[in-house]
Parts: structure tokens; sequence; C-alpha cells
């Protein structure tokens, strides 16, 4: 009986196993695709300054939209894309389109001061990202200063030497850089003042309890005072309400994101959601 249940689920995880790897060669055969069917479309989540209320930023997060597949999730895809290598492809196209939206707003007179793009490690380890980043600067006319690069912690603490080199020429070109998901990694504390960054985005998963747990709150405001002594602001991600926004706002916190103020949505609805709230620059 025990011997049964044991096969039974060992078929189960097998059948499952083959699914999902052919679900994966699926996935990879129209991910090769995506780009040139015009599938892949950035939506905008804004990223608003506590003190003024005003929106500071947008991040651009990336979206498959498959015609029979449907919405494919970026967690889903992202990894495949950095496996394949198809992620330097797409990620070039998702940094020259979001500067390409942030100035074709700028000149319909919605100047948003930043736009915040994410970046995967096999770009940052790609010897071409300095040249890329800077011909698209060029090319569409879009300010340095208005280009924020996300990148989380793994993506640094791979190769430090050659990491803090890359972040240097990134920081000459003029562009602001932030580290993507505070915490969820598992690198020194004394690693953060090596690197040359400007912003902490504090991932969600202090947030979540916050307003049950003290010692979450207690955490939320030792990271804050920890980067602003190292002379960063802080961003805290996956606010959905207001008791958060509070309990952050009291710990210090600059600036904050998450569905309490919208979710990721497409252009043209950000952009409106930024009028009608009334968050203007
Ligand atoms: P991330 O950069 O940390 O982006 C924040 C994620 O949190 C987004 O998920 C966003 O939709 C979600 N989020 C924002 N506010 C809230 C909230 O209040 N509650 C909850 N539960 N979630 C919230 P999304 O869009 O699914 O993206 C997931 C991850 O995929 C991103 O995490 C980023 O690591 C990666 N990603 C997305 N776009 C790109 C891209 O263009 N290039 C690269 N390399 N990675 C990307
Ligand atoms: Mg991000
Ligand atoms: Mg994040
Ligand atoms: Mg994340």
């Amino acid at each position: 009986r025990a011997k049964d249940e044991g096969r039974n689920s060992f078929q189960m995880y097998q059948t499952a196993m083959n699914a999902r790897s052919l679900e994966h060669l699926a996935l990879e055969a129209a991910l090769h695709h995506a780009l040139e069917r015009e599938e892949l479309v950035l939506h905008y989540q804004p990223v608003v300054d506590i003190a003024s209320g005003k929106v500071v930023a947008a991040e651009a997060l990336l979206r498959w939209q498959h015609p029979d597949l449907g919405l494919v999730s970026p967690a889903d895809f992202i990894p495949l894309a950095e496996e394949t290598g198809l992620i330097l492809p797409i990620g070039a196209w998702v940094l020259r389109e979001a500067c390409r939206q942030r100035q074709s707003w700028a000149k319909q007179g919605f100047e948003l001061p930043r736009i915040k793009v994410n970046l995967s490690a096999r770009q940052f380890r790609d010897p071409n990202l300095v040249s890329l980043i800077s011909g698209i600067l060029s090319e569409t006319g879009m300010p340095a200063t208005s280009l924020n690069l996300e990148l989380t912690e793994s993506v640094l603490m791979d190769e430090s030497e050659f990491g803090i080199a890359v972040l240097a020429r990134l920081r000459d070109l003029g562009l602001g850089l932030a580290l993507d998901d505070f915490g969820t990694g598992y690198s020194s504390l004394a690693y953060l003042k090596r690197f040359p960054i400007d912003e902490l985005k504090m991932d969600r998963l202090f947030v979540r309890d916050v307003e049950r747990k003290p010692t979450d709150a207690a955490i939320t405001r030792a990271i804050i005072s920890l980067a602003h002594s190292l002379g960063q602001k802080v961003v805290v991600e996956g606010i959905e309400t207001q008791a958060q926004l509070e309990i952050l706002t009291d710990g210090g916190c600059d600036m904050a994101q998450g569905f309490l103020f919208s979710k990721p949505v497409a252009a043209a609805e950000f952009r409106a959601w930024c009028d009608a709230s009334n968050r203007n620059t």
C-alpha cells in the first residue's frame, strides 16, 4: 500500500515534470518570436515621493501577451530569457522602449522625472552594456539623469570587482542606480557601502506583516537609517494599505510604490492616472 502510494506519487511527479519541461520548451520556442511579433509590452507603476505625494518615477515592468498562452508573467519568462540569452535583445528593447516612452511623454508636456528599468545579471555582464545605454540615450534624446537602473543583490555579488567597475561607468554616464529587492539576498551589509548605489528598494517581504509584527517595523526602520547613513534614498515596494504607508513614513522612508497607489498599467493608463490623481510633477 505504502509502496503503491510511493509509486503513484512518483508517477505524478514524473508527469508533472514532463508537463513542465514541455511547457518550458513551448515557452522557449514562443519567446524566440515574441520580440519580432511585437508581443512584448511595458507596463508602468508609479513611484511616489512620500513627503510631497508626487510621482517621481515610473518602474517599467515587462509583460508578454502571447496570442494563445495569454499574459505570461515575468516571473515565468525572465528566468527563461536569461537561460537562453534572449534577455540581451529583450533587455535592449526594454531600455529603448522605456526611454522612447518617457521622451514621448515629455514632448506632450508630461515630464516624468525618472524611468526605472530592471536589469538582469546577464545584461550586467554584457561588455556592450555601457555603449548600448549611451547609444539609446542619444538616439532618444533622453537625459541620463532620467534613467534609473534597478539591479538585484545577486547581480552585484557575483563578480564584485567587475561589478563595481561597470557601476562606476554607468554612474559616469549620469544614470541613477538602485539596489532592488533589498533584503531578499544574503549579502553582507558591509558590501552595501562598496557599491555606488543611490537608492535602495526595500523588498515587500518586510512590509507585508509590518502592521502586525513590531519586529518587522523595527527592521524596516533599521534598513532605512542604514541606507540614509550611506547617503542613499529608500523606496519601499509593495505598499498595499494606508496603515503600511504610515508605518513606513514614520520610519523615514523616502518613496513608496505599490498597489495602494496603482498596479503596473499600460502607458496610456499610467498617464491618465497621473493626471487624475493630480500627482503630476
Ligand atoms: P521587481 O523589479 O521587484 O518588481 C516589482 C514587482 O512587484 C512587480 O511584479 C510588481 O507588479 C509587483 N508589485 C508592485 N506593487 C505591489 C504590491 O503592492 N503588492 C504585490 N503583491 N506586488 C506588487 P512583476 O511585474 O510581476 O515583475 C516581477 C519581477 O520580474 C520584477 O520584480 C523584476 O525582477 C522582473 N522584471 C520585470 N520586468 C523586467 C524587465 O524588463 N527586465 C528584467 N530583467 N526583469 C524584469
Ligand atoms: Mg524592480
Ligand atoms: Mg523589487
Ligand atoms: Mg522582485
